[in-house]
């Protein structure tokens, strides 16, 4: 029997676009394998979302590949597959274990030679993942038990209440801020200048721009808190009414929609201003019309502008040269398994500080990891195990550190895309610049090494 080359594409329900439909994904393809000297046997698609593997033709492509009958796969971009970096590792694990190859055309951007390098890559995204997942997981753990008891599970009190015996009350001088905030936003002042306002206002607290645009965010302000445990609607007293939230937000998004030019910065809050600490913030002079969005920092935006005089530096050119070390970096095997390898060890150091009584569990967390590591199981098996061990974990009190996990981290979490640019730019911790503006340390996460002082980095710089 002959094994076969399938073509598969995929478009969302939604996105229509050209780029991104199937006929557009199919041309793509049958052009790519026209020069590479590829025959297709068969074309598949669909129009599904793909954050779920309960797909018509995935699931019968699955089961194709189980009966041995797909030799190779092509897509466009891998996340035609799956959205989930978790399903994406299952389908390779399988394609893998029936010796399929996969071909993706659309990924070269990323500059992996091959689908194994952009495996690794994923490898890698996925392990930052997994590590970020179980303490998350167990975070969710430690705010049902506090929910159970009645205990709020907000991380920091809003601007606005004070936590007295254990209830938010309203604090009247700053409530009084937010209504007026409310209530100039809807009169149609931005950000900056509200922020002003309460600057010079003596009956308002002063708050900066960003804090501005948190407070009219905020659904606190009306009664609602919508935590992971359900919607509760009497944990904390409304300050303004949700009409005028609402209201607000309305003007909010059709502001955003007129907005033309957003600054796409990767790097946001992870560079610091090399002359005074403070954090670097995004411009753009949206009136001019050949401006460059750099990164400034932000001690010029605040009160005076000859605080700090630091040099903006261009986004393009700092995000390129520093996705460039990254790309270098982590395209050498050798790298991939140090990573992997520190990863682990990080995850043990973490473990080995827990309490008493969740020892055994962590341990036996430990053991799955190294037997993951070791290839002894898959990513299936080991995610079910890590699943039933959570569920042991249900009774013990868990023992995570809170600084370490912050609510963002487990939004972002459950709203990560696994894109490939986006994966690698979720790696990254930080990054450092000089006084003149460039480059001087990229740091990823869960890693404490400097990879552009790496001799890997270097080597591919003199090429
Ligand atoms: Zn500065």
């Amino acid at each position: 029997m002959n094994k076969k080359t399938i073509a598969y594409a995929r478009q969302s329900l939604q996105k229509s676009n050209r780029e991104s439909s199937t006929r557009g994904q199919i041309e793509a393809i049958r052009k790519y394998c026209c020069t590479n000297k590829i025959e297709i046997d068969e074309v598949w698609t669909e129009v599904a979302s793909g954050k779920t593997m309960k797909r018509e033709k995935m699931q019968h492509l699955i089961h194709h590949i189980k009966q041995g009958y797909v030799e190779t796969l092509i897509v466009w971009r891998l996340d035609r597959i799956s959205r989930t970096t978790k399903d994406l590792l299952t389908f390779f694990t399988l394609c893998t274990d029936h010796k399929v190859n996969i071909i993706s055309i659309n990924d070269e951007t990323l500059g992996y030679e091959n689908s194994m390098d952009k495996f690794k890559v994923q490898i890698l995204a996925s392990m930052a993942e997994l590590q970020r997942n179980i303490i998350s997981e167990n975070k969710v753990n430690t705010n049902r038990v506090k929910f159970q008891r009645d205990h709020i599970p907000f991380h920091v009190t809003p601007f606005g209440y004070r936590y007295i015996n254990k209830q938010y009350v309203v604090e009247e001088n700053e409530a009084y801020t937010v209504r007026e905030v409310y209530r100039l936003y809807t009169e149609g002042l931005g950000y900056k200048k509200i922020s002003r306002c309460t600057e010079e206002r003596p009956d308002l607290v002063f708050c900066q721009p960003s804090h501005i645009r948190q407070i009219l965010l905020n659904r606190k302000y009306y009664g609602y808190y919508k935590g992971a445990h359900g919607v509760v609607a009497s944990i904390i007293p409304a300050i303004i009414s949700q009409e005028i939230y609402e209201k607000a937000e309305q003007l909010r998004h059709s502001k955003a929609q007129n907005r033309k030019h957003t600054v796409l910065a990767n790097l946001r809050r992870k560079i610091k201003c090399p002359l005074c600490n403070h954090t670097m913030t995004t411009y753009h002079n949206r009136n001019q019309t050949n401006s460059t969005p750099v990164y400034a920092c932000s001690q010029r935006f605040r009160k005076q502008y000859h605080a700090c005089s630091m040099r903006p530096i261009p986004i393009s050119k700092l995000e390129s040269e520093a996705l460039y070390v990254i790309k270098s970096f982590l395209s050498t095997d050798e790298i991939l398994k140090e990573i992997h390898q520190e990863i682990v060890n990080q995850l043990k150091e973490k473990q080995a500080r827990s309490k008493r009584t969740e020892v055994e569990i962590e341990r036996q967390k430990e053991v799955l990891v190294h037997e993951l590591a070791a290839g002894n199981i898959d990513i299936k098996i080991f995610k079910q195990s890590i699943e039933a061990l959570q569920d042991t974990t249900h009774v013990a009190e868990p023992h995570i550190d809170t600084d370490e996990v912050t609510l963002q981290k487990i939004a972002s979490l459950i709203e990560q895309k696994t894109e490939a640019n986006d994966a690698l730019w979720q790696l990254v911790e930080k990054v450092e610049v000089d006084e003149s503006g460039a480059l001087s340390g990229v740091y990823l996460k869960d890693l404490s090494i400097n990879i552009l002082n790496r001799k890997e980095v270097m080597k591919y710089e003199s090429i």
